[in-house]
């Protein structure tokens, strides 16, 4: 590993100090940094530790809910106002990594994860996504875990956050500290697809710091549910996942947000799911007709081809769920 600085910032110096070149980056939870480190697939020359600004904390607003981007998994999970009110994110939440990984991971430090490409993780083979212009071995390789949406031809690599599935669904914000000042970007906007380029991931400049997530008022309090399907019941990053609210008023579909996870190079939306939903009466030819406008657009390889049933069914099993909550109501 390389050599490094380290320096631990509070509310003042984080304004001041900026990791503003391309030789340093924050550092919060250090659960995934810290692997790419050790890994060599990042060598930050300077960390500079997020941790103690005090972006941490659940505040409740007259218009929407802020989450810190400093806030530890688990607190989020165990905050009053995130369970009886974005019960989406507690649940996708309470679906990632380990109670240890937990304990340490932050909002924003899981937003900007990086993938679990094998290709990425492995140093030995090229990756357009680590080094760019040096190929993309999972086009024709070992693909099962890659991704069947938004993908190129220079990289398939699904975007690894459960969290970030459950916020584009609530059509959240990232709150940004920069420079110039402070900046909201809708999660929907926050990440790139990869294109050619598909080392920049995000819409973020350099030195730019995630302060919060905020989700709007009309998105909260919603029956939910977030389904995630992986290799093994823990520990372990989905296969597929789908992130399902819903409000039901006299069996007639009024709100409707449907997110999947594991299938895209960034977390991704169902608007065609949604649009199936609502205005309609649910029944249960409704709920399997709009599971199967999940499949709209994707592009599969050999190897990933099962996600595309897999997606439909978790779609369809995730809405079933929250049909039946918001009919119990
Ligand atoms: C074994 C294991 C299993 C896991 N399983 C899952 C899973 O099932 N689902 C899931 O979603 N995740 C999973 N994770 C990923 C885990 O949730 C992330 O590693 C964690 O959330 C990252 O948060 P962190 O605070 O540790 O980030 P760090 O590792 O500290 O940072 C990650 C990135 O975010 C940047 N960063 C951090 N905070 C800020 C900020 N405020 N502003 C700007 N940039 C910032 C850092 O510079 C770095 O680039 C797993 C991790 C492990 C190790």
């Amino acid at each position: 590993m390389r050599a490094f600085t380290y320096e631990r910032l509070d509310g003042d110096s984080a304004a001041r100090r900026r990791a503003d070149t391309t030789d340093s980056a924050y550092v919060a939870g250090g659960t995934d940094l810290l692997q790419l480190m050790q890994e060599g697939i990042a060598a930050p020359r300077a960390l500079l530790d997020v941790s103690r600004v005090g972006t941490d904390g659940v505040t409740a607003e007259l218009d929407g809910i802020r989450i810190g981007a400093g806030t530890r998994l688990t607190d989020a999970i165990e905050d009053p106002t995130v369970a009886a009110r974005l019960p989406l994110v507690a649940e996708a939440l309470a679906a990632s990594a380990s109670p240890q990984v937990r304990n340490m991971a932050t909002i924003g430090g899981n937003l900007l994860q990086r993938t679990r490409c094998l290709y990425f993780r492995d140093v030995t083979t090229p990756c357009n996504k680590r080094e760019p212009g040096s190929g993309c071995p999972a086009q024709a390789g070992e693909n099962r875990l890659n991704a069947i949406l938004g993908g190129s031809a220079h990289c398939i690599a699904t975007h690894a956050s459960d969290l970030a599935v459950a916020l584009v669904a609530l059509d959240a914000e990232v709150i940004v500290e920069r420079r110039n000042g402070e900046r909201s970007i809708r999660l929907a906007d926050f990440y790139r697809l990869p294109g050619d380029t598909p080392h920049r991931e995000t819409h973020l400049e350099p030195g730019d710091l995630i302060t919060a997530v905020f989700v709007p008022i009309a998105a909260t309090g919603l029956s939910s549910r977030y389904l995630k399907l992986r290799d093994r019941a823990s520990f372990e990053w989905s296969l597929v996942s789908a992130a399902v609210a819903l409000k039901i008023d006299d069996g007639e579909v009024t709100a409707a947000r449907v997110a999947a996870g594991g299938v895209g190079t960034v977390p991704w939306r169902l608007p065609m799911v949604e649009d199936r939903l609502l205005g309609r009466t649910i029944d249960v030819a409704t709920l399997q007709l709009a599971a199967e406008a999940a499949a709209e657009g994707v592009d599969p390889r050999p190897g990933n081809a099962f996600k595309v049933p897999l997606l439909v069914n978790a779609v369809a099993r995730a809405l079933a769920a929250v049909a039946d909550q918001e009919l119990a109501r």
